[in-house]
């Protein structure tokens, strides 16, 4: 039997990967991913049997996966971008492994998720408690997606929002957190950090929509919450140490 290894590629740029995934990706003879994943990891494709999908082809890419690894000494490399447990395909796997009563020798290798890659641009919107959340309604129905958008405004957590494709469903769940947060809330829009393409706007809650042409299947946006600031382009949710201490 060989071995599948989960492989996160970070964002984009080949110096977001970790060491660990760079040395897996070098030594698997067997690399499987989405097309646009596979060319940001161009320079390790050599000389290796390589397996690209389009989208929608999560569960051909999974299954494949899964069958070279049983295949004796393949050393199977499935990408996902940023971190394969992120809305990547480790779920899917691990899933599909359970179903089928299977045993292999798998790792997951994690890597740096897009809301940290974004984040890192805006300056530091994430360092008190924060929800993530996919606007993507291909598998979860929107209406349960619109019930957690609430649940996390009125927690007031800071609100990740990932694959906001679907526009509709973006404006409806921009507008639940607008009823919570104050019009002038930062708001970060982050459209491939790390790429060659990489677009970084900050704005507010009352002005998010003047962007919405620039938001697209790899942009990844950060709501600000009570405390959330704007300092220069740099967008601040302070920890909480102006609380105890004179700082
Ligand atoms: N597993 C990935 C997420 C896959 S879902 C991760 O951990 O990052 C795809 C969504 O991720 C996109 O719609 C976008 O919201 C976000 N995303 C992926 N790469 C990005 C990048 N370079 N910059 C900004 N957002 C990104």
């Amino acid at each position: 039997m060989g071995k599948l290894y989960i492989v996160g590629i970070g964002p984009g740029s080949k110096d977001q990967r970790t060491i660990k995934a760079q040395e897996v990706l070098q030594s698997s003879n067997v690399i499987i991913g989405y097309n646009t994943y596979l060319k940001l990891i161009a320079d390790v494709l050599d000389g290796k049997e390589v397996i690209g999908a389009k989208m929608k082809e999560e569960i051909f890419r999974a299954n494949t996966a899964i069958e070279k690894a049983l295949e004796p000494k393949n050393i199977v490399s499935l990408v996902s971008s940023g971190d394969p447990q992120v809305y990547g395909m480790a779920g899917l796997v691990f899933d599909l492994l359970a179903r089928r009563k299977l045993d292999i020798d798998i790792e997951v290798v994690p890597g740096v998720t897009a809301a940290l890659a974004a984040a890192a641009k805006l300056g530091s919107p994430l360092s008190l408690d924060f929800v993530v959340i996919s606007l993507s309604d291909l598998l979860i129905p929107a209406g349960e997606i619109l019930h957690k958008v609430t649940k996390a405004a009125e927690g007031d957590f800071v609100i990740v929002f990932y694959n906001p494709i679907n526009k509709k469903l973006l404006m409806d769940a921009m507008e639940i957190v607008s009823k919570y947060r104050k019009p002038n809330t930062p708001v970060g829009i982050v459209k491939s950090a790390y790429r060659d393409d990489e677009n970084i706007i900050l704005t507010t809650i009352s002005s998010w929509r003047d962007y919405m042409e620039d938001i697209g299947m790899t942009t990844t946006m950060i709501i600000g919450n009570s405390l959330t600031y704007r300092y220069k382009n740099y967008m601040i949710t302070p920890r909480g140490y102006e609380r105890k201490y004179e700082i």
